[in-house]
């Protein structure tokens, strides 16, 4: 099987409901049983520790990478297969975006939803071609997908931009998202 390295932004924060820690802990299994790496921030903290320790509890790769003026702000995720540290936010999601095949967005705040968008844009504008998805737990992104309709009526957002727009309402579709990543990486290899 073709190793893939999938990269999860979500919240530093846990979210009220506990849904949001049930969904992220099963997708860190989830990711680290199908035989993937997990590529994130390199927190301990809310849905990000979630999702790390998940995938550390089956014996997944887990490659963490934290800006190092954040370690004040976030606890460093010390057991993880490879931290990196680095000198800013943007060489942070400079480097998740390098090391990975595959972007979902699982629920978060406004650092998941900054961390999304750029990789979105970068997809728009072609430097990258890899799958960018929302994983819309709960719901949760209802009104950003609602947002991205309107977006399209207006004319702010084209066909073809809205082709890259991917959202998978449960871990079945998020995987068969994945898969389809992973085909076009066994044809290009
Ligand atoms: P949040 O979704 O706001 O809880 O943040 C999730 C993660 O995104 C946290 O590790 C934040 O430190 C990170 N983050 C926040 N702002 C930025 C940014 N501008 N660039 C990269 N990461 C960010």
């Amino acid at each position: 099987m073709t190793f893939l390295r999938v990269a999860v932004y979500c919240g530093s924060a846990l979210g009220k409901s506990n849904v949001y820690a049930e969904k992220a802990s099963e997708l860190g299994k989830q990711i680290a049983l199908k035989g993937f790496g997990l590529v994130y921030g390199g927190s301990t903290q809310g849905l990000m520790g979630k999702v790390a320790d998940a995938a550390l509890a089956e014996g997944g790769e887990v490659i963490g990478i934290m800006p190092e003026n954040l370690t004040g702000k976030e606890k460093v995720h010390r057991g993880l297969t490879e931290l990196y540290m680095v000198d800013s936010m943007h060489t942070r999601k400079k480097k998740m975006v390098d090391l990975s095949d595959v972007f979902i967005a699982f629920p978060g705040g406004c650092g998941t939803l900054d961390e999304y968008f750029e990789v979105f844009t970068w997809a728009q504008i072609g430097l990258h071609k890899k799958p960018v998805i929302i994983y819309n737990v709960n719901g949760f992104y209802d009104a950003l997908i609602e947002h991205f309709k309107k977006m399209m009526e207006e004319g702010f957002l084209r066909e073809h931009q809205h082709g890259i727009l991917k959202i998978a309402n449960n871990i079945d579709e998020l995987f068969v998202m994945i898969d389809e990543s992973h085909q076009i990486i066994k044809k290009s290899i």
